[in-house]
């Protein structure tokens, strides 16, 4: 079972989480926890090192009291006994000093790496497991805690975005936390955070803890694997955006990871390779509703229901990149030039799309990386006879339209650009995968809302 921010967001929460894991544990199931940060922890812990780089030692002493104070608080409203809670507590004096050593000493150098960036990161899972830890406890169950280093979990050393050594990683959850399993124990694991082989710490990326979730699910062969939220499961679209979007009770699993690759916030993308290949089904589901059974994902086809389009993503912090010149016309490699001077800088490219006159090529990438995309594609590409100008926009989003049933189906581009169209909305660049399950499309920002509205709409999404 992983919780996500909001689920374990406050003391209370916490202890409604503890709630749920020993109603399964009495029902006789094993269950091993994830547990992401306290909501917003970890977006605090960003600003905190970039305040911190800029040497200003007094937003360190501020970032340490409010996140002292925030998890005191919750390990108060959390644990009820008095034994448990102070221990509880010095564990987290001590895990908040070594933060605030460590954000001095990233301000003494003025520098913050990659590297040091993770570690700054890892403090959020680091403060919330023991508070759930110390709730279960509460509740009279034998549990223990890890950090996913401690767990096992071991990864290369791409900073930010971390993958896991799959072999080695296995291996190692299956001798640390099979065991506990085996004696009742329920083992606390924080989501998240890893290490590389020589025990630096690492992050999985953003929304990480799915990720612990699935690799422990898959390592353990779990019977399935929760992921605890705050919505009642995947929906036909982001319900902030269209209150009245539908959840979708069931589906496959390559539905969800496009879903979920296609920015559909409530799971990381990689997530479900881990237990794809294992075959165990996922369930999203609701900590606020556990009446609910949630979103089932798992091998089953569910194509065989009527909607050809199923459900619509949102992505945004996105920048388009137009490359242009006639030299690339007829000219073998030139995209692959594109591709590997981004590839070799660490720049994903999220999307793309090129015209048969190859004049041209969009691509799309995440907006925070586009100064370094620019000026790496600029230095790598002007002057040289290939490339004539490199212009980017970056007030743009991405809208993803995604179903099984629009394989072979045809006029849902169509109907969807005609939709699109009739709201006012001009089209910035379209791309649909071969694999025709999803077709996806920038927009200005702005227009962002008002296109998955007018989608949402025109499909009947909210019939479903
Ligand atoms: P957690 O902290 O539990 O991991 P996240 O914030 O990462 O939760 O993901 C859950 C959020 O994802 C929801 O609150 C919802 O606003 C957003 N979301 C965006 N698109 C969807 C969708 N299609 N279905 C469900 N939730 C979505
Ligand atoms: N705390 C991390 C984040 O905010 C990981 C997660 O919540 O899954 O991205
Ligand atoms: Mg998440």
């Amino acid at each position: 079972m992983k919780f996500g921010g909001t689920s374990v967001a406050t003391g209370e929460n916490i202890r409604h989480v503890a709630n749920l894991v020993a109603d399964c544990a009495k029902q006789g199931y094993s269950v091993v926890v994830v547990v992401s940060a306290l909501d917003g922890t970890t977006d605090k812990l960003f600003e905190a090192a970039e305040k911190a780089k800029k040497g200003n030692e007094e937003c360190i002493r501020e970032s340490k009291k409010e996140l002292f104070e925030r998890h005191l608080t919750a390990a108060a409203k959390a644990i009820e006994n008095k034994r448990i809670r102070k221990e509880v507590e010095q564990i987290t004096e001590k895990t908040i000093d070594e933060l605030e050593k460590v954000l001095t000493g990233i301000s003494y150098v003025g520098e913050l790496t990659p590297k040091s960036k993770d570690y700054v990161l890892s403090f959020g899972e680091r403060l919330s497991a023991p508070i759930v830890w110390g709730a279960l406890r509460d509740l009279k169950l034998e549990t223990q805690f890890f950090s996913g280093k401690e767990a096992g979990i071991v990864t290369d050393s791409n900073f930010g975005e971390a993958s896991p050594l799959m072999n080695v990683t296995t291996h190692q959850l299956r001798e640390k936390i099979g065991p506990l399993l085996e004696k009742q124990i329920i083992p606390v694991v924080t989501g998240y955070i890893a290490a590389t082989q020589d025990g630096v710490v690492t992050t999985l990326g953003r929304g990480g803890s799915d990720y612990t979730a699935t690799l422990l699910g898959a390592a353990l062969a779990a019977d399935e694997v929760w992921m605890w939220t705050d919505v009642d499961g995947l929906m036909t679209a982001d319900p902030k955006i269209i209150p009245s979007a539908k959840m979708l009770p069931e589906l496959s699993y390559q539905e969800a990871a496009e879903m979920a690759i296609f920015g559909a916030k409530a799971m990381h993308p990689r997530a479900l390779e881990p237990i794809m290949k294992e075959n165990i089904p996922a369930r999203i589901r609701n900590v606020f509703n556990p009446e609910n059974p949630g979103t089932l994902i798992s091998n089953e086809q569910t194509a065989k229901r009527v909607d050809v389009v199923k459900a619509i993503a949102l992505i945004r912090d996105v920048a388009m990149i137009n490359v242009s010149g006639a030299g690339m016309v007829g000219a073998p490699g030139s995209y692959a030039k594109i591709f590997e001077v981004l590839g070799k800088n660490n720049i994903n490219i999220m999307m793309i799309s090129t015209a048969v006159s190859e004049a041209n090529i969009s691509l799309v990438i995440r907006r925070n990386l586009l100064g370094r995309a620019l000026s790496t594609l600029e230095i790598a590409l002007l002057g040289r006879g290939l490339v004539s100008e490199v212009t980017a926009e970056d007030d743009v989003c991405v809208i993803a339209v995604m179903g099984a049933n629009m394989k072979g189906t045809l006029g849902v581009a169509s109907r969807l650009f005609t939709t699109v169209a009739r709201a006012g909305i001009n089209i910035r660049m379209i791309a649909q995968g071969s694999s025709e399950l999803n077709i996806s499309f920038v927009v200005k920002e702005k227009d962002g809302e008002a296109a998955v509205r007018a989608i949402h709409k025109e499909f009947k999404l909210d019939k479903t």
